[in-house]
């Protein structure tokens, strides 16, 4: 029987990590993969492929309403579908090749199959029609999520989509419904549209993106109805009849009251994810699971079993591939003897959007609640040199910071490249950095990034080109 120092179970963005990590370390180290292809949802089904269509959908966009005001005077873009899904699958490809290639380098075994945990220390692996088990003195769990599902609204990956179909559209529908107003539908609802879908979100709360700072949101909400998305907020749709040629969802305010009728060529279900362990033994192991369904774990990764560690998406925490990484970096050092810490006070998040939408760290609503006390400094970028000069002036930058020590405690971005930008913001809060800080770090000119040290001069309201 093989045996090992850490077997993983799954290698999305936290699983193959934290092999690499534990190599590293010195480790012998195995991986355990179910689907055919390395690197779990976010390089096959997630993060890779949803960005290489926005990209490439948002390249349509502007071919077609940017270049002549620049004077790139172009043909009207005609859209080959085809095309641009072999544009995302070669990004796919390319992605699942290079963590392949990081297993060889790093000399971690790929066992390919189903993994079961048959007590600490053994997992055995099902896969083309044989069934192996190998030894192992450490385990991680990192098995990642699937959909959440509705009731009433069932999946057929065809009418009815979850991200996956809706990330594979054979053409693009007359009109899609998009039930659920957080990162993929707002994400994915960006990519149809600019490819010419009528664009319908329905969520049953009063606002979008839940967890980001609600001013953001608000605008946002503004900046996306200027481009055509329709709203439904506070509703829920209670059923879809898929009887006909077009698709009828039942619709009522969440609160209750009134049933309306909207049709739609394609609806899309994206209200989150829940964490996967099926056929994973955990029951038999005797790991514990929270009300949720996620694997327990305490500030070193363990589970309550010994030897048994999860990261990831399984487990409690934003559903982000950076924090599922951070946390397979960490767990590996911590199985090796070393300090290994993941800060969640400082794990950004980004939609990728047109504008793009990032943030680190709290949210006004989170200061009020908590009786923080707090300076607000802003800055839009219509007052940002480079944005003027590119004619993308939407958004604007908010820098929360405490009243008394001016500490950072929150950023957030609305606008081009806001994704990109965050960054400095999060290696300063990483330092305990204040705005003051921020205010007084030399950034290059022209850059979109001058907003964020302008938006940190406004924190003192010395903001120079406000
Ligand atoms: P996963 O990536 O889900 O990997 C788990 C792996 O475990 C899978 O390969 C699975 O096949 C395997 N597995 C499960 N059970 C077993 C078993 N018993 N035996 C063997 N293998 C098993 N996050 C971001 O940060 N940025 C983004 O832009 C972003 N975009 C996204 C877009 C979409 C459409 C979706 C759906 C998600 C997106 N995410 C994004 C979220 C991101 O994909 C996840 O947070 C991330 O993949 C979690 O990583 P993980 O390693 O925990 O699990
Ligand atoms: P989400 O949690 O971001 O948003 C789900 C939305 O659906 C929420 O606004 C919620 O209020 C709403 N909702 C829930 N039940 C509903 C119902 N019955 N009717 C109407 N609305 C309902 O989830 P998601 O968009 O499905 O994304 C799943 C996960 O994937 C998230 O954790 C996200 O972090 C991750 N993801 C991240 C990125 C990124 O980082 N750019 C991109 C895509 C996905």
């Amino acid at each position: 029987m093989a045996s090992y120092d850490l077997v993983i179970i799954g290698t999305g963005p936290g699983g193959y990590v934290c092999a690499v990590r534990a190599a590293q370390l010195g480790m012998k180290v195995a991986v355990v993969e179910k689907n055919p292809a390395l690197g779990g949802t976010c390089l096959n089904i997630g993060c890779m492929p949803s960005k290489a269509l926005l990209h490439a959908s948002e390249m349509f966009e502007e071919a077609a309403h940017s270049f002549a005001k620049m004077g790139v005077s172009v043909p009207a873009p005609k859209l080959d579908l085809p095309a641009m899904m072999n544009f995302k699958q070669q990004g796919i490809d390319g992605n699942v090749k290079g963590v392949e290639f990081l297993m060889k380098k790093n000399k971690i075994d790929v066992l390919k199959g189903t993994g079961k945990i048959i007590g600490a220390g053994k997992v055995e692996i099902t896969g083309a029609g044989k069934t192996e088990t190998v030894e192992t003195k450490n385990i991680v769990i990192a098995t990642g999520s699937d959909i959440a599902r509705l009731k009433g609204v069932e999946i057929d990956e065809k009418r009815i989509v979850s991200s996956t179909g809706a990330l594979s559209l054979e053409k693009v529908p007359e009109k899609l419904l998009i039930i659920g107003a957080g990162v993929i539908g707002l994400e994915l609802g960006s990519v149809w549209r600019r490819l010419g879908a009528e664009v319908m979100v329905v969520e049953f709360l009063d606002r979008i993106l839940p967890g980001m700072d609600g001013e953001v949101a608000k605008q946002f909400q503004r900046m996306l109805e200027k481009q055509g998305f329709v709203f439904k907020l506070g509703t829920k749709v209670t059923s879809v009849d898929t009887s006909g040629k077009v698709l009828l969802a039942k619709v009522e305010p969440a609160a209750g009251g009134a049933a309306e009728t909207i049709e739609a060529d394609v609806v899309l279900v994206c209200i989150g994810r829940v964490p996967y362990t099926e056929g994973l033994g955990l029951k038999e192991a005797g790991v514990a699971v929270d009300n949720r369904g996620r694997v327990e774990i305490d500030s070193h990764f363990s589970t309550n079993v010994k030897g048994i560690y999860a990261i990831g998406d399984v487990v409690a925490g934003p559903m982000l591939a950076h924090k599922a990484e951070d946390e397979g970096v960490a767990c590996a050092e911590i199985i090796a003897g070393q300090a290994g810490h993941v800060n969640y006070d400082v794990i950004p998040g980004v939609v990728y959007t047109t504008p793009e939408v990032s943030a680190v760290g709290k949210t006004e609503e989170e200061l009020k609640q908590a009786g923080t006390g707090y300076t607000v400094g802003k800055f839009p970028f219509t007052a940002n040199g480079r944005s003027k000069v590119n004619q993308t002036t939407e958004g604007f930058v908010k820098i929360l910071a405490d009243a008394k020590t001016d500490r950072v405690l929150g950023v957030h971005i609305v606008g081009r490249e806001a994704g990109e930008m965050i960054h400095e913001a999060c290696v300063l809060m990483e330092f305990g950095g204040s705005a003051e800080d921020l205010a007084r770090t030399c950034h290059a000119h022209p850059t979109r990034s001058e907003a964020i040290k302008e938006a940190a001069l406004a924190v003192g309201k010395r903001a120079i080109h406000m």
